[in-house]
């Protein structure tokens, strides 16, 4: 092809490029995987021992997201078959839009009730914020018109990933990590603006919720947050760190996979009216088109709710708590103590990071290494997520392993 015709065919990729991306992140991919570290196929023993069946190396596992243990409670398994048994069906074969199981409606006002919220479910968290993010841009969920879309720059790859389809309906910005001048800056010069931000982040801290709801009184700031990593293990009745200090409004979303510490799967979106979760069924694109939560799913996430009106989901948060504080106590990182179960050691130099993993998968530990494209370049690392369920006797061993091979390299 001529490199006319390329240029014209090409681009603008103003909000994506992927071949700036391909060409920097594949390499150290390719490493990962020369290492053994990508695509393990194994036998679930436990979510502290699993195993690779053609070699029989069992490993725990340093970064799983089910930070209460609870995608292994009996209670949750219950759940799933008696679903099954219930409805004898795995899904409802109809768009969402239309027709959906009373399971699902069950489960939308457990959950409106457990979080105090209207809820709307999905087939995961990255399908609400695909559905809900362009509609925030173009100015149909609050008034005010089109809306200035600003992304915080550690936002979640499921949002930055909708940044392009946002920039279809309105101006998208990317404001430096919880960045509250650069916020307030906007707000002063647009009409209307909305923050896109995780809550509790994925690759560890949280919002600057204070400032940021500061900014929404002032200025009607449109408050848009993925609260994935903190629902469950925060709040009374699990319902994170963003929802324990504001609660959805005509100005304020919450979104969070139900496949992180929540323990079953599926998306919700915290919303705060019916009529919008109606708006989001009709026009949210995915939200209406894509298939309904599949009834093992659905039963799952009942069987959690249960638990998480319990009085075991504080001896749950309790445990996680107690092996946050022996991991910082052993391996203290700058997000040490801040209450949330996501740890990053930092390493800084990719090839090193995946090194660093390679040794630690080969002595039984897997601690996933993050790199540019999901940290920014430099800063690569491991990641490590605490859950409650971790022996202590395992965390003391990691910890150790780290400590002797970081002194060693
Ligand atoms: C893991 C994660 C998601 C993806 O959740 P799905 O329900 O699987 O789409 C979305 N947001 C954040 C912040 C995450 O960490």
């Amino acid at each position: 092809m001529t490199e006319t015709v390329e240029r014209e065919i090409a681009g603008p990729r103003t909000y994506r490029n992927s071949a700036a991306l391909v060409d920097n992140a594949d390499p150290v991919w390719q490493a990962a995987a020369d290492n053994g570290l990508i695509d393990i196929a194994v036998d679930h023993e436990s979510n502290n021992r699993l195993v690779v069946p053609e070699t029989g190396h069992a490993f725990a596992n340093m970064c799983s997201c089910s930070y209460l243990g609870l995608n292994r409670h009996p209670a949750v398994l219950e759940g799933v078959v008696d679903a099954v048994r219930d409805t004898g069906t795995i899904e409802l074969m109809t768009s969402t839009t239309r027709i959906r199981p009373t399971i699902q409606r069950r489960l939308e006002e457990e959950l409106g009730d457990l979080f105090g919220a209207h809820a709307l479910l999905s087939t995961t968290c990255s399908t609400v914020t695909a559905g809900l993010l362009p509609l925030l841009a173009s100015g149909h969920l609050a008034p005010g018109g089109p809306r200035v879309m600003i992304f915080d720059r550690y936002a979640h790859f499921s949002m930055a990933y909708v940044k392009a389809t946002c920039a279809q309906e309105s101006l998208v910005l990317t404001s430096g990590h919880n960045d509250i001048d650069f916020i307030a800056d906007a707000c002063r010069k647009y009409p209307s603006v909305a923050y896109v931000a995780d809550g509790a982040y994925s690759m560890g801290g949280a919002a600057a919720l204070d400032q940021l709801l500061e900014l929404q009184d002032r200025y009607g700031l449109y408050l848009y947050f993925d609260d994935s990593h903190s629902l469950s293990i925060m709040g009374e009745r699990g319902e994170g760190f963003v929802r324990s200090r504001t609660a959805p409004g005509p100005l304020t979303t919450i979104v969070a996979s139900l496949g992180k510490g929540f323990g079953s799967g599926g998306g919700v979106a915290l919303l705060h009216n019916a009529a919008q979760a109606e708006f989001l069924a009709r026009h949210g694109g995915p939200l209406g088109w894509s298939q309904n939560l599949s009834v093992p799913t659905i039963g799952a996430a009942l069987g959690s709710a249960a638990i998480h009106r319990s009085p075991e989901l504080g001896e749950l948060q309790a445990q996680l708590r107690a092996n946050l504080a022996l991991f910082d106590e052993l391996l203290p990182t700058p997000l040490s103590g801040n209450g949330l179960p996501v740890r990053r050691i930092d390493v800084g130099d990719a090839d090193r990071a995946v090194r660093l993993s390679t040794e630690l998968y080969q002595r039984g530990f897997y601690s996933s290494a993050v790199f540019f494209p999901i940290v920014p370049k430099g800063q690569a690392g491991l990641r490590v997520m605490i859950r409650a369920d971790m022996d202590r006797s395992d965390l003391t061993a990691f910890a150790a392993h780290v400590t002797e091979l970081s002194s060693a390299e």
